[in-house]
Parts: C-alpha cells; structure tokens; sequence
C-alpha cells in the first residue's frame, strides 16, 4: 500500500511541478507589482514593472493560453516508467520542413579480410594470441577487459571495525551491496528507519564515499569471419547464429553461476561505428558477466516489480498491448516482437525491441523466437542503415533475467534490447546529451510519433548497399 501511495505522490508531485512553478510566477507577477510604490505616474509605475517582468521587450510574459494542448506543438515531459525518469519534449522545434538532407550514397566498400584487423579469422591479436580460423560467429575471453575475476575481495576496513563494535549489526548486515531481492522485500518506512540508525553509527566517508570491488569477465563476439558483414548485411540464419551465441553464453554463465560462480548478471551490447566509440570496425559486440546486477538493469527490474504489484500484469507486457493497439510508434511487427520507438525515448531514433509473450531471458527461447528474433534485428538494422544511407552507428543491448536471483525478480523480467543510435538529421549531424540534458533532464525535439512515422516507412529488407 505505501509502494503505491509513494508512487501515486510522486506522479503527483511530478505532474504538479509545471502548476506550482506557474503559481510561482502568478505569485512573482502579482507581488511585484504589488510592491511598487504609490506614484502619481501610472505609466512610469507600470514601464517600472514590466522592465523587472522582462527586460529585453517590456512585454508581459506567461499569458493564459485559452488554445487545446497539443503535443505535436507544446513542450511537455514524457515519463519513462522503466527508469521513472522524466524526458522534456520540445516538438515546436522540430517543426521546420524537413530539409531533405540525404547524404550521398557512401559505399564505403571494406574488404572481407584486412591482414591488419585483430578480429579477422587466423590473425593475431595485440596478447600475441592467434585467432582461430573460425567461419561463422566466434566468442573469445576479451584481452583488456574491464572487469577481471582475479583480483582480491574487497573489504571496507572501517566497516568492518564498524561491525566489531555494533555485533547486532553484523548479524544482521553482511555487506553494504544493494542487494534487489532485500530491497523489493522491505517496506519504505522499515528501510527509512533501519538506514537512520545505521547512519547514525557511520563516519562521514561511510556515508559518502561507498565502494564495491566488482569482478566478472568480459568476452568479444564477432558476428561474422567477414571484416565487412555488418548485422543488416548477414542472412537470417547468420543472424541466428548470432542469437545463438548469445543464448549459448548466458546458459554458460547461468550453469557455473548455479555451482558456485560470482555471476549475476550478463550485459550482451554492441558499439557499432567511430561514432560511439568503436575502434574496428569487424563487426562484433561484447558480453560483461558481472557479481553484480548494473544500475541501470537494478532500476528497471525495480520499477517492473512495482508496477507488477500496482496492476498484477507486466509493464512492458502492458506496453506491447498499448503500442499495438495505438500503431502510432510501432516501427515493425513479427510473430514474437515488436519494435517500437517507445513513448519516452531521449535519442532521436532510439527504439525498442520487445518480445511480445513473457520471455524472462534468451532461456525462454523457442527455435521460433531465435529465427523472429533475427529476422526483426535484419529489418530494424536495414531501415536504420536506410535512414541516411550510412552505416548507421548505435549503442544496443539485451535486459533479460539476472543469472542469479530470486524467482519472483526472475518472474519481473522481460527480454527486451535498447537501440540507442546518436543521428539526428544526416550521417553526420547528431545529437549530443549537453547543457540541460546534463545539468537539468534529457530533452528532444523530433517525437517518438514522428521518428516512428520516418522508420516506418523506410525499406527493411533491401539495404542502400544492394540498391
Ligand atoms: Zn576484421
Ligand atoms: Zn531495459
């Protein structure tokens, strides 16, 4: 019940932001004029007040607006309930006529096999390891990887004199990790109360300066022996191939993870071109198996599991329905996934993929997930390259189930990947997170309804390449 009322005051809040601040200005408005003194010069009086209201033109500002909301045309917030953040839309900038900024078709022609790339078939790599000379997708231990399993425990030593001198406490806490299943289990006041007591006995650098050690292991996955087969450009069963690697990883890591291994979470992804920071460009994505579960994974499962008990049915099961029956953001369509460019999206083109049944995890997988799982990934790749006839760059990943967690955390998840690609306009204008986005909130100006609308409509099965 508290979940809910929290929620509901938070929606409230939220929505009641924009009227308060209008009050405030009502207010600021009212008191200002107010405030000035008696004069017998009523027009120097009131020139006086409009300066202080606005500056630069003496027009009086915030006027009531008596026209309907539109949201093709007003700025408003769009709430991601994923993340229960906010995104600001600004659809009047968005307006102008599109300008047609098609690029020139750039057939950047790669070659298959480039005797200098680390990730072609038999070549060797930076370790001094050689690369087998592998035909289809291959995976191998990533040689700088960003997290290692060898490495010492981490152990806070003031909270662990801490523990020594409060011994209730450490029967009861045995590590400062936000650990999801305690967390979804307790009630807001219960972890209010015991988080004041147990600040109550911490330093200042317990309180502020918090530290996990992490270990886990890191892999690359080449998609393709081909230096030049980008996903778009493979066949259905070689995208299948790469469905099936990723499937084959998490069964893995979900086996060691049951006899023993620190494993909880496995991050699939792929940084594809220059733009987001990939370095070659052989087509290949990563896998980061984890002892914990990532933040951003923790506060979707999080928000999943409240809206699961809120509405006893599955939030992104909920947004399947929603986008299928609305059409209006729904960019393809298969037996098993839809895509969509979801309702709160912050990158302009950014889409979602989401199975339309419950599948926690690539576990649930039938033979006919695997094929409509790459044939949706050959369409959605396809019209991106289309867009602006380039390779299109993008950062994506899977969410699906924790490799090891409660049942009921497993039963919240639902498999789903995020495209977040950073174009904006043409092959080379983007769009950068700066200013407000990182001082205020993310921002955006094209809608979810508009970008949908242009991916839609796009070719997803002949790729500018073949053309
Ligand atoms: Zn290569
Ligand atoms: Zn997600």
């Amino acid at each position: 019940m508290e979940n809910v009322t929290l929620q509901k005051i938070s929606i409230f809040q939220a929505s009641t932001q924009l009227q308060l601040l209008n009050l405030t200005v009502d207010h600021f408005t009212k008191s200002r004029i107010k405030d000035v003194p008696n004069s017998t010069n009523s027009a120097s009086k009131m020139n006086r007040v409009e300066h202080l209201l606005n500056p630069i033109t003496s027009t009086p500002t915030y006027k009531k607006m008596t026209q309907e909301f539109d949201f093709t045309n007003h700025s408003h917030r769009r709430h991601n309930p994923l993340t229960d953040t906010y995104v600001l839309c600004s659809p009047h900038r968005a307006k102008r006529p599109w300008q047609g900024a098609r690029e020139e078709v750039k057939k950047t022609n790669l070659p298959e096999y480039d005797p200098k790339c680390y990730l072609c078939p038999g070549n060797i790599r930076a370790t001094g390891d050689a690369n087998p000379k592998f035909e289809g997708t291959y995976i191998f231990t990533n040689d700088y990887p960003a997290v290692k399993l060898d490495q010492p425990d981490y152990i806070d030593h003031a909270d662990a004199d801490k523990k020594s001198d409060y011994s209730s406490d450490s029967q009861t806490k045995t590590s400062d990790k936000p650990e999801l299943d305690i967390d979804l289990n307790l009630t807001i006041k219960t972890l209010k109360i015991a988080e004041k007591s147990l600040n109550s006995k911490k330093s200042l650098a317990q309180r502020l300066l918090k530290t996990q050690g992490v270990k886990g292991k890191c892999f690359v996955i080449c998609f393709s022996a081909k230096h030049n087969l980008t996903l778009p450009l493979m066949s259905v069963p070689e995208l299948a191939n790469v469905v099936q690697t990723w499937l084959n990883l998490y069964n893995t890591l979900q086996a060691e993870s049951l006899t023993g291994s620190p494993f909880k979470y496995l991050q699939i992804f792929e940084n594809k071109g220059s733009a987001m920071g990939c370095s070659n460009p052989h087509p290949h994505g990563q896998a980061w198996c984890l002892d914990m579960i990532p933040s951003e994974v923790s506060q979707e499962l999080i928000n999943m599991k409240k809206y699961l008990q809120e509405n006893d049915s599955h939030l992104l099961g909920d947004y399947v329905q929603l986008e299928l029956n609305d059409k209006l953001r729904l960019v393809a369509e298969n037996d098993s996934f839809i895509v969509v460019v979801p309702y709160w999206a912050l990158w302009p083109f950014e889409t979602l993929v989401i199975s339309k049944e419950h599948l926690r995890s690539t576990q649930d997988f039938s033979e006919k997930h695997k094929e409509d799982l790459a044939k949706i990934l050959k369409v959605l790749t396809t019209k991106y390259d289309n867009l602006f006839n380039t390779f299109f760059p993008y950062s994506m990943g899977i969410h699906q189930a924790p490799l090891q967690c409660e049942e009921d955390v497993k039963d919240v998840s639902w498999f789903h990947m995020h495209f977040y690609p950073p174009l904006l306009r043409s092959a080379t204008v983007k769009k950068f997170c700066v200013g407000f986005e990182m001082l205020g909130e993310a921002q955006r100006d094209l809608t979810s309804e508009q970008a949908a609308e242009r991916l839609k409509c796009l070719d997803g099965e002949k790729h500018f390449m073949d053309l």
